[in-house]
């Protein structure tokens, strides 16, 4: 049981505190008429009663339009959530986080949909410091997926049942593969099937992993407030980077920094385990604020320009 618990709690990308801070500052910088789009957008999802029930008892005295603000903020988190559901089913090998095995691991029609899908969560870019030969990156992943759900909310034909699962699932993805590690394994003689973006990679306390540090940068919290207090402390992002709209450069920084930073020293080769110094702490939680504004920034752009 231990096992199973640990290894189903593997590539949650930002904890849910993590996704709502992301979301609120995307929130902030939607259009109004965008902000009246993917609210009527949401309000198809089958947990949207749910969600208003969750805000309402947290925040009671909430104003309409703060209420559909975090209606926004916890649909980032609803493709994490339903990892937790009974009625989806974890499909796609090595505990749901490979598509080879998955019945049908690029569907993509909507709410009818019951598969987790963990495996659209990242994108595994391989890289090596050993030479170690690369494997090939599994698809379908984090980076078509976003490639493809941006181009059915622009689409003219596409329903809005369809666009609703699609926006629910980008406001997600968005916010994963700005965490370094949903756009990197390392590769090693230890690990030459890739350390599975940090989860192999252990640190000096009792079920601490690498990957687990980073999602946990951004707070651990499942609470609005906690997550808006959060989000308002998170620092402007450069504006030139912000303005790039192309995920795929998203996902090269992500790549960049998981080489430059995540695993710098002390993180040495091997699996470890690894004592983090007061240095690195220091610098990834200043990289993962910064990955995290710019997250915010570049969904807001995204949903102004595109959603139709
Ligand atoms: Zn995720």
């Amino acid at each position: 049981m231990g096992l199973v618990l640990v290894l189903g709690e593997q590539a949650f990308g930002w904890n849910e505190q993590g996704h709502m801070s992301v979301a609120y500052l995307a929130y902030k910088q939607l259009t109004p008429a965008t902000r009246e789009r993917v609210n009527a957008l949401l309000k198809l999802n089958p947990k949207y009663n749910d969600w208003a029930a969750t805000v309402s008892q947290q925040v009671p005295n909430a104003s309409a339009g703060d209420k559909d603000l975090m209606i926004f903020m916890i649909a980032a988190t609803w493709a994490d959530q339903i990892k937790r559901d009974s009625t989806y089913t974890k499909d796609g090998g090595q505990n749901g986080n490979r598509p080879d095995g998955s019945p049908d691991p690029g569907k993509n029609t909507g709410y009818d949909d019951l598969l987790m899908h963990k495996y659209w969560h990242f994108i595994d870019t391989p890289f090596t410091t050993d030479g170690t030969t690369l494997p090939t990156i599994p698809t379908p992943n984090a980076q078509e997926r976003i490639a493809l759900f941006r181009g059915v909310l622009a689409s003219t034909t596409a329903t809005d049942a369809l666009k609703s699962y699609d926006l629910t699932w980008l406001l997600h993805l968005v916010g994963d593969i700005h965490q370094p590690l949903h756009a990197s394994t390392r590769v090693s003689s230890t690990d030459p099937d890739g350390d599975a973006g940090g989860n192999l990679v252990k640190l000096d306390c009792a079920k601490c992993q690498l990957h687990a540090f980073w999602d946990d940068l951004l707070g651990k919290q499942n609470n609005l407030k906690t997550a808006t207090q959060a989000a308002r402390k998170l620092p402007k992002p450069n504006a030139e980077l912000a303005a790039k709209s192309d995920e795929k450069d998203w996902i090269a920084e992500s790549f960049q920094e998981a080489q430059q930073t995540v695993y710098s020293a002390p993180i040495a080769a091997g699996d470890g385990p690894f004592t983090l110094s007061t240095q690195y702490k220091k610098n990834a939680g200043k990289l993962a604020k910064q990955r995290a504004a710019l997250a915010g920034t570049r969904l807001a752009n995204l949903l102004n320009t595109e959603l139709r």
